[in-house]
């Protein structure tokens, strides 16, 4: 292995780039590898040597669908305890933000994670505890595991779970952008191995990397896709072999099937992507929310929301613009009043080049 924080060598590999004068596009999907990027000045270095690299549905709050926060927003209005994580607190829905609807009297909990979810649940039988469960395969083995021990009857989840290959496979169908190779995700991958990605190489001809997330795992990353394409080739590598296996981590993809079975879902800024999502089974209908609310979730059973008017993130989270391009960027749109999911979450790309370049 190389070690990882050796400027020499990333100075050689950025230059050997340089030399092989390309003009490519590559799309990851990961709020961490935009943040490494940016934060080490990545990109523009990239660039500069003909290599644009864009975020692209990489973040589980920002792909959360409008209509999803309004579902919450509803069961809290209808006297249950909402609890999700601090980022999706702050999305702003139709009118309000699980925020707002907390500083009007809601019942709304800050979480650092599942398990805080149950205890308040555990503490106060007397309320309905439903936890917006979000994120793509690193956080779904926690809440199977959780569900599999039995929490308390007053307690639920709303399943946003949402699963990466078949997002990509849904922006190389929908073929608006060109992309000449991808950089998986390295905690995604640790989960599922590098053999889900394989289908993308053999139909679409896609070089892929999964990579770690220091600067010189990206840089690597980089370097071995362009190596690819040089040579006319397009399979999985993994730079990241400290982390990820082929298979995966198995018992972590057992527990996952054990409670889950995918679905077709909506991602924000796409329409629906079929087995996209991870529904809960049958057996786990007492704790599923969607089920054990139908009735107050009933209104908005045929309802869509759109993104709020002149937001550019659903464009953003199909790698069609940088955040730079929304007009709201910087000025109506800021981290401590954001418009849209990408301003609000740690891992959205708005927040993160607002973060680090705040050009506007
Ligand atoms: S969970 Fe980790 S690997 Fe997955 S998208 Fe988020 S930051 Fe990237
Ligand atoms: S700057 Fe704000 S409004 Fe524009 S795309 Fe980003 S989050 Fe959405």
């Amino acid at each position: 292995m190389f070690p990882l924080k050796d400027k020499k060598l990333a100075e050689d590999i950025v230059s050997r780039i340089e030399k092989l004068d390309v003009n490519l596009k590559f799309m990851h999907v990961c709020g961490t590898h935009q943040d490494t990027l940016v934060k080490h000045g990545l990109d523009v270095l990239l660039k500069k040597c003909g290599i644009e690299i864009g975020q692209g549905p990489g973040c589980p709050v920002c792909v959360t669908t409008a209509k999803e926060i309004e579902e919450m927003l509803l069961l809290a209005r209808k006297g249950k305890t909402v609890a999700t994580f601090g980022d999706m607190i702050r999305v702003p829905g139709e009118k309000h933000s699980l925020q707002g609807m907390k500083e009007e009297g809601c019942d709304i909990r800050t979480v650092y994670g599942i398990e805080d979810a149950v205890s308040i649940a555990e503490k106060n039988k007397n309320k309905d505890v439903v936890f917006m469960a979000v994120g793509f395969e690193t956080t779904v083995p926690t809440t199977a595991s959780v569900l599999l021990k039995n929490p308390p009857s007053n307690f639920s989840v709303l399943s946003c779970h949402r699963l990466i290959p078949p997002a990509l496979k849904a922006i190389l169908d929908m073929g608006e952008i060109k992309i000449d190779g991808l950089i998986q995700p390295g905690h995604v991958s640790t989960i599922i191995g590098t053999k889900p990605y394989d289908f993308i190489s053999k139909k679409y001809n896609v070089p892929q990397v999964v990579a770690g997330f220091e600067p010189l795992d990206l840089l690597m990353g980089v370097w071995m896709l362009v190596e690819q394409i040089k040579h006319g080739t397009a399979f999985v590598q993994n730079e990241y072999t400290r982390a990820v296996h082929e298979d995966g981590n198995v018992k972590a993809k057992k527990v996952i099937d054990e409670v889950f079975e995918t679905g077709d879902k909506k991602w924000r800024g796409f329409p629906v992507i079929p087995k996209s999502s991870l529904e809960l089974r049958k057996q786990f209908e007492e704790y599923d929310a969607k089920k054990k609310y139908e009735d107050d979730l009933e209104e908005l059973k045929n309802k869509d929301f759109k993104e709020p008017k002149g937001c550019k993130c659903g464009e953003l989270l199909r790698g069609l613009l940088s955040p730079q391009d929304c007009p709201l960027f910087g000025t109506r749109c800021k981290p401590g009043s954001p418009v849209g999911p990408c301003m609000v979450s740690i891992e959205g790309s708005c927040n993160i080049e607002y973060r680090y370049k705040k050009t506007k």
